[in-house]
């Protein structure tokens, strides 16, 4: 692309996860700079009004105006497609706008998705308000049963949806089974794996045609900016999808996309550790008289435990847990009475970050999902969400401790 080329053309199918972290993707100028340099500027200038006509006309193999591509975004995206498993990427600047754009490419008026009814709040939002609007309906299932997945296909069905482990409650699907039934539909597969991260489950390997990431969760893994991926095959990627994005502009910007660079450096060790400190404060939570329940997908009395152990590296860095109380009024001022006793810990709706951060779902991150949707997700007021980080364990124990006794 332009004159900025790689020194080396490395295999990365060929190389290990964590050289792929700190190497794929990585372009270097004419100043052959070590770390990925931060191309602030909207738009390349070309050598000729010719030149310019023929970039303009291949914008997806050259850099003409960063709305469509820019080189630290390819950088960052190239390295997150070599992380997954996949043929290409396309960044955007959040999340939600990244699943907004695989359902624009993927769907038209009149068609219809198969969703997990356990998704993040602002998904099934946008599926069932949004999306309705535009004449794209969507069937809610429960991600565990395969025959609703099954009996939920219409001849308009046009893609799956699911997030696995989910938000909150961390609850487990198996990838391949959901695929399974997603290509016997034709439908085209998307896997929300914004809680493993690559660096714990490659969706990919297990039959998704599309994997989309909160990129503003562990991908940046440091809190500070918003981003989003869509990864799968080149033709879909850089087909519709890359059209979509190039009109509507949901493009990653080139500074949040290096500050992911930095963050992708250290994903595989951070994933490592935050779930090891996760798992110890599962199993110390599981001890606390005051907690009526754990979830945490390497604890044995997880429902989808094996599942878990067969498609995920570790558990993941997200512990879910109920507090007791005879009313749902009861059970959120339990719980309110934790989060508020906390003294290290942030109280915060993010997560992913390498600071511990607590969440009531019920009234924050999931308030504007219907009562029904939230039971049905097993959302209670009692619920609470906690995002472990890199603190020593210990004391985040302490610090739960002082509201839970
Ligand atoms: C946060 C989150 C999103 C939305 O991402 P934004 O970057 O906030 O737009 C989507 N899915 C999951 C699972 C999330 O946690």
């Amino acid at each position: 692309m332009n004159d900025i080329t790689p020194r080396e053309a490395l295999n990365f199918d060929e190389l290990g996860f964590d050289t792929a972290a700190v190497r794929a993707g990585t372009l270097r100028s004419e100043y052959n700079e070590h770390a990925e340099a931060l191309f602030l500027t909207s738009s390349f200038c070309f050598k000729s009004a010719a030149e310019a006509a023929e970039r303009f006309a291949n914008s997806e193999d050259f850099f003409t105006y960063s709305r469509f591509t820019n080189p630290t975004v390819t950088m960052l995206q190239d390295r997150l497609a070599a992380l997954e498993g996949g043929e290409a990427c396309i960044a955007t600047a959040s999340g939600m706008s990244a699943i907004l754009s695989i359902v624009m490419s993927a769907c038209n008026a009149g068609d219809h998705i198969v969703s997990s009814r356990s998704i993040f709040g602002s998904t099934l939002n946008l599926f069932a308000t949004v999306f309705t609007r535009f004449g794209i309906t969507t069937t809610f299932v429960d991600p565990n049963d395969l025959d609703a997945w099954r009996a939920a296909v219409q001849p308009t069905t046009k893609l799956f949806f699911l997030e696995t482990p989910s938000n909150p409650l961390t609850e487990v699907s198996d990838i391949r089974a959901v695929a399974d039934v997603a290509h016997e539909a034709g439908a085209l597969f998307v896997v929300d794996n914004c809680f493993c991260s690559p660096a714990l489950q490659r969706p990919i390997e297990h039959g998704a045609d599309v994997v989309v990431h909160s990129a503003t969760k562990y991908i940046d893994g440091q809190g500070r900016v918003l981003g989003g991926a869509i990864i799968g095959k080149r033709d879909f990627v850089m087909g519709k999808v890359f059209v979509f994005v190039r009109t509507t502009g949901p493009s990653l910007s080139a500074f949040n996309a290096w500050l992911m660079l930095r963050g992708l450096e250290t994903l595989p060790i951070r994933m490592e550790r935050q779930s090891a400190n996760a798992f110890k404060i599962a199993q110390w939570l599981e001890t606390q008289p005051g907690i009526k329940r754990v979830w945490y997908p390497s604890l044995a009395s997880h429902p989808q435990h094996d599942i878990a152990k067969r498609q995920q590296k570790t558990g993941g860095a997200l512990v879910a847990f109920e507090l007791h109380g005879d009313t749902p009024e009861a059970q959120r001022a339990n719980a309110w009475r934790v989060i508020d006793q906390t003294r290290v810990i942030s109280i915060t709706g993010n997560l992913g970050d390498t600071r511990t951060t607590i969440t009531h779902p019920a009234s924050t991150t999931h308030a504007r999902v219907t009562p029904e949707a939230r039971a049905a997700a097993g959302v209670t007021e009692g619920v609470i969400r906690l995002s472990v980080g890199l603190e020593d364990p210990n004391d985040i124990c302490a610090d739960l401790a002082r509201g839970i006794a």
